[in-house]
Order: C-alpha cells, then sequence, then structure tokens
C-alpha cells in the first residue's frame, strides 16, 4: 500500500493517519473544513479533536478532495454518519473505480436505516468495503496504548490487507467474514453508552449499569441477529468490547452526554456545546424505528429513545424498564 486517504479528521481519522503512517509512505488526512485543515498543516496538532498529539510531517493535511483522493489505494471514510453520503457525493468523481474503502464510522443513517458501509457503496458504487470497529479511543490508540480491533467485510484479500498494516506490537488487529454484524454491534453500543450515562446521572451504582450492559447486549444482538448479523459478533470486541469502552469511559463522548441527559440538563443544550458528534443520538432514533418496523423488542432503546426525543424523566424510564414483567 503506497497511498492512503483518510476522509474526516476528526480524532479516529487522525488517529488513524498516525496508525497507518509507519507502514505507508503518502498518507492524507482530510478535513471538511478548510480553516481546520489550515489551523493543523500550520500547528502540527489536531487541537479540536486530539489535542497535545503531534502529527508527523510525513501525514499530508488537506481540505481539497481533489488533491487528496487521486492515487491513493486505499480509502478510509472517518466522518459522522449524518455527514457521510453528502461527503462520498462530493468524493465519488476523484475516486478510481476499484479503491477499496475502510470505514470507522459507527452509525446507521436516519432517513434510509443503511449502514455506513452501504452508504458508501450507493454513493460511489460496488468495490470491496471493510469495517473497522472494537474497543478503540482515538486519544488512547494516538498515544499508542495498547488496542485490539477487529475488520470485516466480505473481500478476505482486503480484510487481511487491512490487518497486516496496521498491526503493530501496540495494535492488534483481528479479522472476522461477519461484515453485518461487526458494524451493527459498533453503532448499536452507542446507545447503550447514552443509557450508561443516564444511570451515571442518576447517581446510580455498578449493580444498574451492569445489568443493563448485559440486557442491552441482548437487544442489540436481537436486533443485529434479524438484520443479518451473527450473535456471537456481538460478543466479540465490536460488540460487549466496545460496550466496555463506551460505558464505563470518563470520557466518552455518548456516556458524557447521557450524564448529563441524566442530571436533568436539555439535551439540545448539550449538543449545541459539542464539538465532537456523539454518534447514539441520531442512531437511537433510527434504531427505534427500524425495531419498531420490523417488531424486534428493544426496551432499553424505547426508554432512551422516550427520554432523548419525547421529554420523558429519566427516573421515570428506569422505573418503567424495572416494573417490566420480566420473561424469564
Ligand atoms: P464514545 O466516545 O462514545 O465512547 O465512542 C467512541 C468509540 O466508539 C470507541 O470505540
Amino acid at each position: 500500500m503506497k497511498r492512503v486517504a483518510i476522509l474526516g479528521a476528526g480524532g479516529m481519522g487522525t488517529a488513524l493517519a498516525l496508525l497507518f503512517r509507519p507502514a505507508v509512505p503518502e498518507v492524507v488526512l482530510w478535513s471538511r473544513s478548510d480553516e481546520h485543515a489550515s489551523a493543523m498543516s500550520e500547528s502540527r496538532v489536531n487541537a479540536r479533536h486530539l489535542p497535545g498529539i503531534a502529527i508527523p510531517p510525513g501525514i499530508h493535511i488537506t481540505s481539497d478532495l481533489p488533491e487528496a483522493l487521486p492515487g491513493a489505494d486505499l480509502v478510509v471514510a472517518a466522518v459522522p454518519t449524518a455527514y457521510l453520503r453528502s461527503v462520498m457525493q462530493r468524493a465519488c468523481g476523484h475516486l478510481a473505480a476499484d479503491v477499496p474503502f475502510l470505514s470507522v464510522v459507527k452509525g446507521i443513517e436516519n432517513a434510509t436505516f443503511e449502514r455506513p458501509s452501504q452508504i458508501i457503496v450507493e454513493a460511489a458504487g460496488e468495490r470491496p468495503v471493510a469495517v473497522l470497529s472494537g474497543p478503540s479511543h482515538a486519544e488512547e490508540i494516538a498515544r499508542g496504548l495498547p488496542a485490539s480491533v477487529v475488520v470485516a467485510g466480505r473481500s478476505a484479500a482486503l480484510n487481511q490487507l487491512v490487518q497486516e498494516t496496521l498491526s503493530h506490537e501496540a495494535f492488534r488487529v483481528y479479522t472476522n467474514p461477519d461484515a453485518v454484524g461487526v458494524e451493527l454491534a459498533g453503532a448499536l453500543k452507542n446507545i447503550l453508552g447514552l443509557a450508561a450515562g443516564i444511570c451515571d446521572g442518576l447517581g446510580f451504582g455498578d449493580n444498574a449499569k451492569a445489568a443493563m450492559i448485559t440486557r442491552g447486549l441482548v437487544e442489540i444482538r436481537r436486533l443485529g441477529v434479524a438484520m443479518g448479523g451473527q450473535a456471537a459478533t456481538f460478543h466479540g470486541l465490536a460488540g460487549f468490547g466496545d460496550l466496555v469502552t463506551t460505558c464505563y469511559s470518563p470520557f466518552g463522548r455518548n456516556r458524557s452526554v447521557g450524564e448529563r441527559v441524566g442530571r436533568g440538563e436539555p439535551l439540545e443544550d448539550i449538543l449545541a456545546g459539542m464539538v465532537n458528534v456523539a454518534e447514539g443520538v441520531p442512531t437511537t432514533r433510527s434504531v427505534h424505528a427500524l425495531a419498531s418496523k420490523i417488531g424486534v423488542e428493544m426496551p432499553i432503546t424505547a426508554e432512551l429513545h422516550a427520554v432523548l426525543f419525547e421529554g420523558k424523566a429519566p427516573r421515570e424510564a428506569v422505573y418503567d424498564l424495572m416494573v417490566r414483567l420480566p420473561k424469564g
């Protein structure tokens, strides 16, 4: 692999540029914002999303897609789900017909219920797409702290190429043929990250959070299997592994938003003050609507939806979950 283009200069896009750089001679990091790209080029730091981490000179930063994409052997999608389709529409005129993609986007589109890999193929045409998921906070990867992730896609050759290129002593990469399960697990765990934060914001203890995570895993697995994923995938790095990271991290975006909701702050105020995107918020909308449409029971997601978007008090939502008749 000679050239990798990364679409999205958030924390994860920037951390991936650092991860690819030792093995790949040309790494290009693209930002949607001219201002952000110029600031990063000048300071060699992503002050907005990854403060304190030096971006080495070998990583080229631009906001120009015709400069970023031609000649790439691999394109990485690292933009929030809500922007992915428009970024892909702008990008597709500058892409070679068969260039493979790696997606690290963890969401489900509101209007279509599509996964990021489906959006990529729909916008840019049929091509190999792999997804990388698992417990992978950018702040830790960028500091060289150990992490293990999973790469999944229909092309075993692409999965293996990504595994070989990214693996090193602090970054362990597994592969999994269950692309649907891995991609869904990565998106669905964000819903439970918000719910875990609400438990924290309400002042609950370890027992409540452990119960929420365990029962939450059952319901996201139920949806994942109904959508074609493998149940076992939800117990691996992309499911259980990422749930642990997301639900217990002091700086996790979804958990932090949930904590503030649990303390009674209005969601709009919380989101308005954030530079990062908490993917779980739009994903809760998508998943609640999708689960209702296909008849999959997701009680925690339904209560979270009521808290986030229907004005229900978090304590009342917890009460309703606690007094539900257990099915077992
Ligand atoms: P949070 O920031 O909500 O923890 O999500 C990041 C992530 O997906 C880590 O794997």
